[in-house]
């Protein structure tokens, strides 16, 4: 049998441009190949986060959740306040990481497959009194929920905080606006939406969150990761000039430069103008195309609202009879799907992937719907 189709939430199915870029012996990182990527991915980073052009990108060696790191790290100290929106196991991992910081971690939550409502977040805030920043996963990959950024980012204006995106399972599928939205940090990790393999942090942060890390009163404790370290790196790389703090991922980097080239190429579609918003729309309509057929199977989602549902996953509860074991057999028909993550519902669902390259071959969406329907006749 051919390979698996890799139907997980990340990493995904990658396109033969990007897998051709990095399929080379490793470049140095300041050869000239390695510099005009990097210049070039930084700048296209500013275009797929619809960020302004004074906001800074980050790529560095790591994953996700080195990114959720480098965002929590620069900007939180001991003793600060801040508000964790929770919509499951990732949102959850954010406010550990905050704990770590002895920052007073607030959490508002929501039952496995809800989001706290505004109002909720707004109480929240208000309850902390001066909060720091305001964190929230835009789409949380234990439940499938997606949030709606807007009223998040809107209210920790309103109250003086940071707004920070987990956009590890969006970026790329989902629109999101970090200029007109007026964002702090947006992040992501190359192996989802993106669409490359695992292995680069990509994180952009706004210049008033620049400015909280270089006004900070504590040091930064991981040097690895501080924006002061990297950020003259990154402008030496996007003016394509040598420079070295720590070692990038050379290859991923040739890669990056078409993966987000790719996205900022999407045709126009379905009246969506070419670029971002035509692969957020594509994206949107992998997932009705993928839940039209769900629910013929008799397949019902974890998130308990229509407006929750996420373009890149679905988390799909098993129906009356049938348990774990159908992952198992969906692969048995050469399709990878993921198990369950939040803990309080773990086996009680499967998620499906569908993002980046796979949102743009309906074969890969049809594959996946005809191995799910034999593993569960
Ligand atoms: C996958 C994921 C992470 C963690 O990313 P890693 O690359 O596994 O470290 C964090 N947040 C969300 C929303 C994710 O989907």
């Amino acid at each position: 049998m051919s390979s698996p189709l890799l139907m997980i939430p990340g990493p995904i199915e990658i396109s033969p441009a990007v897998r051709a870029a990095y399929s080379t012996p490793p470049p140095g990182h300041l050869s000239k190949p390695v510099m005009e990527a990097m210049s070039a991915s930084l700048a296209r980073m500013r275009e797929v986060w619809r960020a302004s052009a004074d906001s800074q990108p980050f790529v560095f060696a790591g994953s996700g959740t080195t990114a959720m790191d480098m965002a929590a790290q620069n900007l939180v100290e001991p003793g600060d306040r801040v508000v964790v929106v929770s919509t499951g196991y990732f949102s959850e991992r954010m406010a550990s990481m905050l704990r770590r910081l002895d920052a007073e971690v607030e959490v508002v939550a929501a039952a496995p497959g809800d989001a706290p409502a505004p109002a909720q977040v707004a109480a929240a805030l208000d309850r902390v009194g001066h909060p720091k920043a305001l964190f929230a996963t835009y789409v949380d990959t234990s439940t499938g929920v997606r949030v709606d950024p807007v009223p998040l980012a809107r209210l920790a204006r309103e109250k003086g905080a940071l707004s920070v995106f987990d956009g590890v399972c969006a970026t790329g599928g989902e629109s999101f606006e970090m200029a007109a939205w007026d964002a702090d940090v947006y992040l992501t990790g190359s192996q989802k939406a993106i669409g490359l393999p695992p292995g680069l942090g990509l994180l952009v942060a706004s210049p008033r969150a620049l400015h909280v890390r270089e006004t900070r009163r504590a040091p930064v404790g991981s040097m690895g990761l501080d924006w002061r370290e990297w950020q003259p790196v990154m402008r030496a790389y996007e003016e394509k000039r040598p420079a070295y703090f720590a070692t990038p991922a050379t290859n991923l980097v040739l890669a990056l430069e078409v993966g987000l080239g790719e996205i900022l190429a999407e045709p126009s579609f379905e009246g969506f103008a070419a670029g971002v918003p035509a692969r957020v729309a594509r994206t949107a309509a992998a997932a009705r195309q993928l839940r039209d057929g769900f629910g013929a199977l008799g397949l019902a989602p974890v998130p308990v609202r229509e407006e929750l549902l996420a373009n890149t996953l679905s988390a799909l509860r098993y129906p009356p009879g049938v348990d774990v074991s159908l992952v198992g057999r969906i692969a048995a028909r050469g399709v990878t799907v993921a198990g369950g993550l939040h803990p309080a519902i773990k086996d009680q669902y499967f998620r499906v992937g569908h993002m980046g390259y796979s949102a743009t071959r309906s074969d890969h969406l049809e594959r996946t719907l005809q191995a799910i329907r034999e593993a569960l006749a």
